[in-house]
């Protein structure tokens, strides 16, 4: 299977104040059976970015190749990449079989075919039913299933899962994992859900206004993200980001970057704090802190006696913290 490659690409659009770069000299490449999840905020350009791969949509400059040969005068057809939408796109009134048929290319052992993919899905009992009498989530994992029918050298997914319910998307999300290990080719995933473009990356780009600002290991980038502006975006609830830190604890001139999950709260010692309000999330609690050094969350057990308006010492494991550089935002070693 071939590898996918991004050269340069840009591309803008008129907006109410001349045009808008909504891609910046993007590049990147994807290896045979690697996923690139893309996660960006809304906007950022993730459909752009893929709508070009695919051919939906000409770029203003630069080059899709895969397998080495440049894409960009071929039609979307003729690029053998599939894509999924968030939006399913199914025949509402054909059966399931009929949408699954339809996206064959080489019609030769058809039944077969769709009977494994349906199958792979979990939508072997499904096969007779129309597409619109099918939920929300039977109807994702049909277009999944329907993608790979097409035997694409490439796979696309544009938040595949957007509109479906929270335990639901979990659900679809494995199945998507599941069936993607069988897949050979690069597939590019992009999400505005960062829970699930780490779920599912084997690298994780993030993209910001149309430039991709980080590119790397995702357990890496959320662990140290490469700058402030990644830290605020990457994690729900972001990391601190604290730039008031005072004299005397170690840290010198510098931005302190710490995930709410490595804050302790103690009742002596530490950096003195102000317990400002507490939020339940289930089996944890989110305690906001007001600090000399700015205000902190701390993530802590939900049963943990922490008192509103209570003074608190606060204390970072050493090994979690990230330091930035004041005026870059870049991280420091
Ligand atoms: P995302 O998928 O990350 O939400 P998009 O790729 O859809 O972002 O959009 C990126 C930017 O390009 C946005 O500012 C959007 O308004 C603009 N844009 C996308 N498609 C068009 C279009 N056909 N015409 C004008 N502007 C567009």
């Amino acid at each position: 299977m071939p590898i996918l490659e991004v050269a340069e690409l840009a591309k803008s659009f008129p907006g109410a104040r001349g045009r808008h770069a909504a891609l910046q000299s993007i590049s990147f490449s994807v290896s045979p059976r690697r996923t690139l999840a893309v996660v960006g905020p809304s906007g950022a350009g993730k459909s752009t970015l893929l709508r070009i791969i695919a051919g939906l949509e000409a770029a203003d400059s630069g080059t899709v190749r895969l397998g080495g040969r440049a894409l960009d005068r071929l039609t979307p057809q003729a690029r053998r990449i599939a894509m999924v939408f968030q939006d399913d796109a199914l025949i509402a009134h054909a059966t399931l079989r009929a949408n699954l048929r339809f996206a064959l290319r080489a019609r030769n052992n058809a039944p077969q075919r769709v009977a494994d993919a349906a199958q792979a899905l979990h939508l072997s009992e499904l096969l007779d039913r129309r597409a619109d009498r099918l939920s929300g989530g039977e109807r994702q994992r049909a277009a999944i299933a329907r993608a790979l029918l097409s035997d694409p050298d490439a796979l696309l997914l544009d938040e595949p899962l957007a509109h479906l319910d929270p335990p639901l998307r979990v659900h679809v999300r494995s199945e998507l994992l599941r069936v993607r290990g069988g897949f050979a080719g690069p597939v590019i995933y992009v999400t505005h859900d960062h829970v699930e473009a780490m779920a599912i990356a084997d690298d994780l780009g993030v993209l910001i206004d149309g430039r991709l600002e980080a590119l790397g290991n995702p357990q890496t980038l959320y662990d140290a993200p490469s700058s402030v502006r990644i830290a605020r975006f990457l994690g729900s609830p972001a990391m601190n980001l604290l730039d008031r830190m005072p004299q005397g604890y170690g840290f010198g001139d510098v931005i302190i970057g710490i995930r709410p999950e490595y804050v302790r709260v103690v009742k002596t010692g530490g950096l003195p704090g102000r317990v400002t309000a507490r939020q339940s999330a289930g089996a944890d609690a989110f305690v906001h802190i007001e600090t000399p050094a700015g205000t902190l969350l701390a993530r802590v057990t939900s049963g943990e006696a922490i008192a509103l308006r209570g003074s608190v010492g606060v204390e970072f494991a050493p090994e979690r913290i990230v330091r930035y550089d004041r005026i870059t935002g870049g991280l420091l070693a």
